[in-house]
C-alpha cells in the first residue's frame, strides 16, 4: 500500500465531465488499495478570468485582494472533485491551503511554501477518506491567503508528497510526458521514460512547460519522485528522478528553445570596474529578469557588452540602458527583439567531450548564425535570428537524440 499524490492540471478538471473522469480515476487508484491525497487547479482558463476581472475592478490591484480572488478557481475544483468522489461511493473530504495548513510567505502573487503541515490530511487518509486539496494557495503568518505563482498547484502537489513522504507525486495533464523536444516541431520527438531533476530544471527554464520550475527544485531538495502522464489515457509518462548513471550514457536528452527573448547591446562600454554594476543595477530594480549575457575582452579599453532579457521587458529595459549607458560613456545601444533562444540539455555532458563543437557544427552546416553562446555543466544554448528556431531544433534533435 503506497501514499500517492495526484495532481490534476486545468485541463484536467476543465469541466464536470471531466471532473468525474478525474474523480473514477482516483477512485482506481484508491481501490487498488492506496491512500490517496489529490491536488487539483482551477479548471482550464479561469485563473485567468479572475484576473481579467481583478483588473477591471481596480486599475492596479491590490495583491492581497487578488490573491483571495484568484485562489477561488482552485476552491471550486476541489469540492467538485470530493462531491464527484462521493457520487461513486469514494469518502472525500476537501481542504483549502488554509485548512491542511500550507504556509507561505506573504510575497503575494508569488508566494513561497515556508511549512507544510500535513497532519490533517495523513488523518483523513487513514481514516480511509481521499484528501482533495486546492492548489496554488497558502496562507501567510497574518492568516492571509497567497498564491503561488502561475503553475503553482505542481509546486502544491510536490510540497504535500515531501511533507507527507509520499511514494508518488503523479502530475496528471494533457501530454503523455516530458518529451525530448516539441513534438509540433519535432515530429519524431519522443517521450522520455527518465529524466533528472537538473535536467528537468533545465528543460522547464527552457520553455518546456510542463511543469512549474519551483516543483522541480522542491522535488530535487526532497527526493520526490514525480510521475509526469496523461489524465486521458492510462500509458506511462515520465519519471523526474534523481540522476542515474544510465543517463549518463546519453550525453543529450533534449533540446529545448525559447521564443522570449530580446537582445540589447551596449556598445563600447569603458572597461573599469562598476561599469556592469550600473548598468544592470537599474534594470533588476525594475524586476526585469536577464538570461545571458556576454562580455568581450577588451582590447582599446572599451568592451560591447550583450545580454537578453523577456520580449516584453525590451522597451523598458533598453529605456534603462539608455539612461545608464549615457551616463558611463558607453557609445551606443543596439537591440534585436526576434532572437531566440535554442539549448540542448543532458547530464552526459559531464562526461563526454566534444558536445559544444558539434553543436556549433550542425548549425553551421544549415548556415545557421549563433548571436551568443552560454553553457552550463550541462546545457548549451545559442541565441540565433528567431527565424531559423523551427530549423535549429529539428536539426540538433536529429543530430543529437536517438529516436
Ligand atoms: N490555476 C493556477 C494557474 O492557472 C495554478 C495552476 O494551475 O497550477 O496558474
Ligand atoms: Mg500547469
Amino acid at each position: 500500500m503506497a501514499l500517492v499524490v495526484q495532481k490534476f492540471g486545468g485541463t484536467s478538471v476543465a469541466d464536470l465531465d471531466r471532473i468525474r473522469h478525474v474523480a473514477g480515476r482516483i477512485a482506481r487508484t484508491q481501490r487498488e488499495g492506496h491512500r490517496v491525497v489529490v491536488v487539483v487547479s482551477a479548471m482550464a482558463g479561469e485563473t485567468n478570468r479572475l484576473l481579467t476581472l481583478a483588473r477591471e475592478a481596480a486599475r492596479v490591484p491590490d495583491e492581497r485582494e487578488s490573491d483571495a480572488l484568484v485562489s477561488t478557481g482552485e476552491q471550486v475544483t476541489a469540492a467538485l472533485t470530493a462531491l464527484a468522489l462521493h457520487d461513486q461511493g469514494v469518502p472525500a473530504r476537501s481542504f483549502l491551503g488554509h485548512q491542511v495548513r500550507i504556509e507561505t510567505d506573504s510575497a503575494f502573487g508569488r508566494a513561497r511554501i515556508v511549512r507544510v503541515d500535513a497532519e490533517r490530511l495523513l488523518a483523513a487518509v487513514a481514516g480511509g477518506a481521499v484528501a482533495v486539496v486546492a492548489g496554488f494557495q497558502g496562507v501567510d503568518g497574518e492568516g492571509s491567503i497567497t498564491t503561488l505563482g502561475r503553475g503553482g498547484s505542481d509546486t502544491s502537489a510536490v510540497a504535500l508528497a515531501a511533507a507527507l513522504k509520499a511514494d508518488v507525486c503523479e502530475i496528471y495533464t494533457d501530454v503523455d510526458g516530458v518529451y525530448t523536444s516539441d513534438p509540433r516541431i519535432v515530429p519524431r520527438a519522443r517521450k522520455l521514460a527518465r529524466v533528472a531533476y537538473d535536467e528537468m530544471l533545465e528543460l522547464a527554464s527552457l520553455g518546456a512547460k510542463v511543469l512549474q520550475i519551483r516543483s522541480v527544485e522542491f522535488a530535487k531538495r526532497y527526493r520526490v519522485p514525480i510521475h509526469v502522464r496523461s489524465s486521458f489515457n492510462d500509458n506511462e509518462g515520465t519519471w523526474v528522478v534523481e540522476e542515474e548513471s544510465a543517463m549518463e550514457q546519453v550525453s543529450v536528452a533534449g533540446v529545448a528553445h525559447d521564443r522570449d527573448q530580446a537582445k540589447l547591446t551596449v556598445q563600447r562600454v569603458p572597461d573599469r570596474p562598476g561599469v556592469a554594476a550600473r548598468l544592470f543595477g537599474p534594470i533588476a530594480r525594475a524586476g526585469i529578469v536577464v538570461d545571458m549575457i556576454i562580455q568581450n575582452a577588451s582590447a582599446d579599453g572599451t568592451t560591447d557588452l550583450t545580454f537578453t532579457v523577456p520580449r516584453g521587458d525590451y522597451d523598458k529595459a533598453r529605456a534603462l540602458v539608455e539612461g545608464s549607458a549615457r551616463d558611463i560613456g558607453a557609445q551606443g545601444i543596439a537591440g534585436q527583439l526576434d532572437v531566440a533562444k535554442v539549448s540542448i540539455v543532458g547530464v552526459g555532458m559531464r562526461t563526454h567531450a566534444g558536445i559544444a563543437a558539434r553543436m556549433f557544427d550542425v548549425l553551421s552546416s544549415e548556415g545557421i548564425n549563433i548571436q551568443m553562446i552560454s553553457t552550463s555543466e550541462i546545457k548549451i544554448s545559442v541565441i540565433i535570428d528567431e527565424k531559423y528556431t523551427e530549423l535549429a531544433v529539428r536539426t540538433l534533435h536529429d543530430a543529437f537524440i536517438r529516436t
